[in-house]
């Protein structure tokens, strides 16, 4: 391609609304611009950019035996229903775009495509004779997300690979779920970039064993905590750790406190001179779940700890049934205004203790009457611990379970894990935090749609058994910045060869000196022709102007035609460490070819 027959427009300035590297340089190199929020047209380098990673991910996934297909973008809500996502995906998380058609019908544009799936699989598979069998697609994914930003990284219309595959049982499930792990490690390896696998929450999509896999980059939005001996790593949202010891307690005897203005758990410790790790904390939420109803929560955890609010949902939700829910729509620290929907006298926050009188709920409807008590596990070993004492200016010091407080129904583990924590399988071993970029997510789902959707197979002894699914997500567009966000510098982008829009670029320093001209067209074509993608700067532009683009551009090699022509001669540098040397013009096919094969490996 000749840049001068191209669209193609560089920027000096960085967009005002990009925030991290990667975006502003794709944006300022020609590759993207935003039509709207989360909605960017992607331009002619940037789509064969797409088109590189398209190919090395179906040559990976054909290589499992996986088969391509197209599912539909746009599906009707019945679907969602018979799956209980409906409400989940348009009401609690809200992320799908939902539409009435001309007759009233529902529908909805494809955010992820379980149902869909599902709903070919219990249509066409109906024997083991058909297990295991696997599918995926290369599609556009629309998702009305919460906080679009950063480009292509969270993109309300963006390319994922979505896969999904059905089994006669578990184990088969695995030995899939194995293979798509080694071929998503394919894929991020031939990529050339830095990732690490990490465990994963399975959020709304359900089911058990989730990974993802995590571009390493600073301007990740996951926080990833893992152990230098390489045995764990997970998502900060999954992670587990011990906590540090709890200080041995100063407090003895049993007593009610004093303690005004500490509703701070840092005041409180400075009042009291006590450790952090000495205090049962109260959290107090309100969640509304999906059938309307209202609980309020009281979360009881050892003062220096955080509650991971993903746990804690998943807690919830669990926990739905006794409420006749399904799941949670909201969850929130209430504030004032919020407490009078349902206070029927005003709480003494800041000082609540895990027994706060359940009076202080208004009866009525709607709103559940009880308190809904959780306690973490590094509350429930605590000691004469210090703790609020329902009444606002004062704490109890001293206290035990079982003796002061009844002992907690609900033990779970909510707490966040932290960077420094120690790790459960080798306490020894210390966690270590990395910002990384979710760009794959795999899952066992398990049995879940297939039940609710009663997508069934016939086994061998004849009888009826519902499918298990796994599902494998990556997102394509996404991992295309992510590239740019780890390999680049001040001048602008450097793509690894496997993903760069062209090979090559032969820049033309003096258009007016037919020699160099002559030159330049020759390698130009003779590039081209063997395999070698190439571009020809042939712009009426000065050199500078010339190099500062394809710099910014970040395409792997530059060809320049310049002085050393003389020698029968062209420079070539290399874009990843601006080296340069002279090579023969007949030589510069071959050289190019060799160093492309090379970096493919
Ligand atoms: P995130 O936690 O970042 O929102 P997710 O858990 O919702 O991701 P999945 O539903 O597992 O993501 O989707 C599979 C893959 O699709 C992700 O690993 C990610 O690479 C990509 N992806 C998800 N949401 C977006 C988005 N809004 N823009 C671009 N890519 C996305
Ligand atoms: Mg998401």
């Amino acid at each position: 391609m000749r840049l001068s027959q191209m669209l193609f427009v560089t920027l000096r300035d960085d967009p005002a609304d990009a925030e991290i590297p990667s975006h502003k340089l794709l944006v300022r190199a020609g590759y993207i611009r935003r039509i709207g929020s989360g909605i960017y047209t992607y331009l002619p380098l940037m789509w064969r950019v797409l088109q590189k990673i398209s190919q090395i991910v179906r040559e990976e996934m054909n290589a499992t035996g996986a088969q391509e297909c197209l599912l539909p973008q746009l599906q009707p809500s019945d679907l969602w229903k018979e799956s209980g996502r409906w409400d989940t995906y348009t009401k609690a998380e809200g992320i799908m775009f939902a539409l009435t058609d001309r007759r009233e019908q529902d529908l909805a544009l494809g955010p992820t495509h379980e149902e869909v799936i599902t709903t070919v699989a219990r249509d066409m598979i109906r024997s083991y004779r058909q297990l295991p069998t696997h599918l995926y697609q290369i599609q556009t994914k629309f998702r009305d997300e919460i906080r679009p930003r950063f480009g292509l990284m969270r993109g309300r219309e963006f390319i994922m690979k979505d896969g999904y595959s059905f089994h006669a049982n578990e184990e088969s499930l695995k030995a899939t779920y194995q293979e798509v792990h080694t071929a998503y490690s394919n894929i991020l390896r031939r990529s050339g970039l830095a990732f690490r696998t990490v465990q994963a929450d399975s959020g709304a999509i359900g089911g058990s064993a989730s990974q993802e896999f995590m571009v390493l980059a600073e301007a990740g939005e996951d926080e990833v905590l893992y152990t230098e001996d390489a045995e764990y790593a997970a998502n900060v949202e999954k992670a587990i750790s011990l906590p540090i010891d709890a200080e041995p307690s100063p407090f003895t005897t049993y007593e009610k406190r004093e303690t005004p203005g500490t509703d701070t758990i840092e005041k409180l410790c400075n009042v009291l001179k006590c450790s952090p790790t000495q205090v049962v904390k109260n959290v107090l939420y309100e969640i509304i779940y999906d059938n309307g109803t209202t609980v309020l929560l009281l979360v009881s955890i050892r003062g220096d700890q955080e509650v991971n609010d993903i746990k804690l949902q998943n807690e919830l939700t669990k926990l739905a049934p006794q409420y006749k829910a399904k799941t949670i729509l909201a969850m929130t620290v209430p504030d004032a205004e919020s407490q009078s929907n349902w206070a029927a006298k005003s709480l003494p926050l800041g000082y609540i203790a895990p027994d706060i009188n359940d009076v202080y709920i208004d009866r009525k409807k709607q709103v559940d009457g009880k308190f809904l008590r959780l306690v973490d596990k590094t509350a429930i070993g605590l000691k004469n611990f210090v703790t609020g004492a329902n009444e606002s200016g004062y704490h109890v010091i001293g206290a035990n379970w079982v003796e002061q407080f009844k002992k907690p129904e609900i033990v779970v583990d909510i707490r966040k894990a932290k960077v420094g924590d120690r790790a459960v399988h080798n306490p020894q071993e210390k966690l270590e935090s990395a910002r990384g970029i979710e760009v794959g997510h795999i899952f066992q789902l398990g049995i879940k749609y297939s039940q609710a959707m009663r997508a069934n197979y016939t086994t061998q002894e004849g009888k009826e058994k519902p499918l298990w699914m796994g599902c494998y997500g990556l997102g394509v567009s996404r991992l295309a910045q992510a590239a740019v966000e780890q390999c680049y510098d001040k001048d602008g982008i450097i793509w690894p060869v496997a993903m760069a829009p062209y090979h090559a670029i032969v820049c033309i320093l003096n258009i007016n000196d037919d020699k160099q001209v002559e030159v330049a067209e020759k390698l130009y074509t003779e590039l081209n022709k063997a395999g070698v993608e190439t571009l020809l700067d042939d712009r009426e532009e000065r050199a500078g102007f010339k190099f500062k683009d394809a710099d910014l551009v970040g395409i792997p090699y530059r060809i320049v035609t310049g002085k050393s022509l003389v020698h029968g001669k062209v420079e070539v540098v290399k874009r990843a460490n601006k080296e340069a040397c002279e090579v023969a013009i007949e030589e510069v096919v071959s050289t190019l070819k060799n160093w492309i094969d090379q970096a493919l490996k």
